[in-house]
């Protein structure tokens, strides 16, 4: 679906998406993470922004560290809600003085959490398409923006999405990343229908490896992500058995891209939730090559 670069031999390409940490304990779990997946080679990374700015200096930080101290292509999510165009340009700025070139673009939720009421800014961007034509003028950056395979929570139905992803890419966008899914059949539909309506752009699918089936349902449900009673089956009885989980948790990830791979798809971003092992587990499965074996390979 998108032009393919070997990764090894299984032709996947993948990117990462961090949060900024909030502690001490946070921080170094963070970097211990980003250190582990460094070997994975990943396209880029991405850092997420709080709505509102309310992670503006630890996203800031953590961005400014992933461009100068790692070997990743880094973006940094920006969001406008709440924001006059102003306010908005100001953290642009910012994010520009850190060394960012990349930004996912976002118009963010409002401040009452998913499912309030949004009122844009009156001096503000609207929506995510303006944030993206505004990024555009100011720079030639690399842009990706959202999609929702199974429609956002506050849209009236998929059309209206799918109006919203066109008026993006036509402002400019580069690529979008899905939120996260488990019904691969929504997706191909969802991405059908995108390229029907003269989308263009690579949709890289969004996939969240399962860490807890329980927390993830809460979270699921505000995001508009079904959980297929199958994840309920697969994970039967793992509640006491942390490394019965965490295999599972793998086999699941892994298995739905080789899903996605079976149906044409080569590039993922992958929800890390700052943690390492699990994701690394999905990789394993996949048979990508870590570059210190890719170099070891090409070197023998
Ligand atoms: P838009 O693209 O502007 O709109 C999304 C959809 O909502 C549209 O398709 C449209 O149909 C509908 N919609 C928009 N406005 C209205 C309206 N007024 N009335 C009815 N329907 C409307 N949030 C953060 O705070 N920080 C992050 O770093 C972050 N990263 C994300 C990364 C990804 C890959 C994804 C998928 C989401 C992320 N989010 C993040 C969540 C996002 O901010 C919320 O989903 C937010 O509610 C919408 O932002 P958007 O950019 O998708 O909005």
């Amino acid at each position: 679906m998108s032009s393919k670069t070997e990764n090894g031999q299984s032709g996947i390409r993948i990117s990462f998406e961090f949060f900024p940490p909030k502690s001490e304990e946070a921080e170094q779990q963070l970097w211990n993470t980003v250190a582990d997946l460094t070997e994975w080679d990943p396209e880029f990374v991405s850092v997420t922004y709080g709505a509102g700015g309310s992670t503006k200096a630890p996203t800031l930080s953590a961005v400014r560290k992933m461009i100068h101290e790692t070997p990743f292509t880094t973006a940094s999510h920006l969001t406008c809600v709440g924001a006059t165009r102003e306010d908005t340009h100001r953290v642009i700025d910012e994010f520009l003085a850190a060394g960012v070139r990349r930004f996912v673009a976002l118009r963010g939720d409002p401040p009452g959490g998913v499912g309030s009421a949004y009122q844009p800014h009156p001096g503000g961007y609207a929506n995510a398409a303006e944030l993206v034509a505004a990024l555009r003028e100011r720079g030639d950056f690399d842009i990706s923006v959202s999609a929702y395979p199974e429609k956002h929570p506050e849209s009236r139905d998929t059309s209206a999405d799918i109006d919203m992803l066109k008026r993006k890419a036509d402002n400019g966008a580069d690529r979008a990343l899905t939120q996260f899914f488990f019904d691969n059949d929504a997706f191909e539909r969802y991405h059908d229908r995108v390229r029907a309506a003269g989308i263009k752009i690579p949709i890289l699918p969004g996939i969240m490896p399962i860490q807890n089936l329980t927390q993830l349902k809460r979270f699921a449900g505000a995001c508009g992500t079904s959980i297929p009673s199958r994840l309920d089956e697969r994970f039967e009885g793992t509640d006491d058995d942390v490394e019965l989980r965490a295999r599972v948790a793998a086999e699941v990830a892994a298995e739905q891209i080789q899903d996605l791979v079976r149906r044409g798809f080569d590039e993922f971003h992958l929800y890390t939730m700052n943690r390492s092992q699990l994701v690394s587990a999905v990789l394993e499965r996949l048979g990508i090559q870590r570059k210190v074996d890719a170099r070891a390979g090409a070197a023998a």
